[in-house]
């Protein structure tokens, strides 16, 4: 049964399911709404039996009883994913919880602004004037080559590394994490899913789906056609209808902490953009490295040009 919520801003519901191939559903997803906040999780955790089930359920408790103590803004969100991660990391210490890690997709409401962060391949949709946008780049292993040009999508649907994630929660003491902000209007609709659901749906069927139901059923009729597809894997759904947005307050000044530990003002719902992105790289060793990369390049360049205005001068 799919668990629906509802407020005077938004109507919301989620449904998660095994599918018909798998024993158990490591995949997780929660929710909370409150007046104009609100925060959707959908994880799908990795590892043995136990421990893909374990790490995803952590994640989505972590970061939604983080986000729901306060106003949500991208550094809640940020801190609420690193709680996630130092607590998965710390658990899969243990010998028999090996390889534990999760993918967690978040959104985030703090009407009228969306936040949305994002670790591993779980996806993220906005559809919006009769156009469905993918917001979140996978982390895995066949999107990075699409990006670069060397898989077409059908290559990559069907390729057999395609359940392979390049950054995941919990598997190392540093994740990635991609924060998109933008401007909600009425009548968009989000979808969060795992990729038992984007995997087996195209994308002209999921916005099919989005725009003919309201959010109960779409996540019921959802997941019914990934099992008739197969259901080869874990299939998770979220689906969330902005009804209304409050009126609009002064722009947030949200900061982010960066790899240099400068804050950056994130500009969420800036005119003429719909979408602004603030990728993080991740902390330490390569933050560093950049910079001291940088630092080798200039003294090369500056050694070359005064080489060459000496050995003019003779
Ligand atoms: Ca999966």
């Amino acid at each position: 049964m799919p668990s629906a919520a509802g407020g005077t801003f938004v109507e919301a519901a989620v449904l998660t399911h095994p599918g018909r191939q798998r024993t158990t559903n490591q995949d997780a997803v929660d929710q909370r709404i409150n007046g104009n906040y609100a925060v959707f999780v959908v994880a799908d955790g990795m590892g043995g039996h136990r421990t893909g089930e374990l790490a995803s359920k952590m994640a989505v408790k972590n970061i939604v009883e983080v986000v729901r103590e306060e106003e949500p803004s991208p550094t809640l969100l940020l801190d609420a994913f690193e709680e996630a991660n130092d607590a998965i990391y710390m658990a899969g210490q243990r010998p028999e919880s090996r390889g534990m890690g999760t993918t967690a997709t978040a959104l985030a409401l703090n009407l009228p602004y969306a936040i949305i962060a994002h670790v591993g391949d779980s996806r993220a949709y906005l559809l919006r004037d009769g156009q469905l946008n993918q917001l979140t780049q996978d982390h895995s292993w066949v999107a990075e080559r699409m990006r670069q040009g060397l898989l077409t999508p059908s290559e990559a649907r069907n390729h057999r590394w395609r359940n392979v994630i390049t950054n995941a929660l919990g598997s190392f003491p540093e994740a990635r994490v991609d924060l998109i902000g933008l401007k909600v209007q009425p009548g968009d609709r989000f979808l969060l899913c795992s990729d038992g659901l984007s995997g087996v749906l195209e994308d002209s069927v999921l916005q099919e789906i989005l725009e003919s139901l309201p959010p109960t059923e779409a996540v019921e009729h959802l997941v019914r056609l990934a099992n008739e597809w197969g259901g080869p894997d874990n299939i998770t759904a979220v689906v969330v209808s902005v009804l209304d947005v409050p009126k609009e307050k002064s722009p947030p000044a949200w900061a982010l902490p960066l790899e240099s530990g400068e804050p950056v003002v994130l500009a969420l719902g800036q005119e003429g953009s719909t979408v602004e992105t603030q990728v993080l790289e991740p902390p330490g060793k390569r933050g560093f490295w950049h910079r001291w990369r940088d630092i080798i390049f200039l003294v090369v360049y500056v050694s070359l040009l005064l080489y060459v205005l000496l050995f003019n001068k003779r």
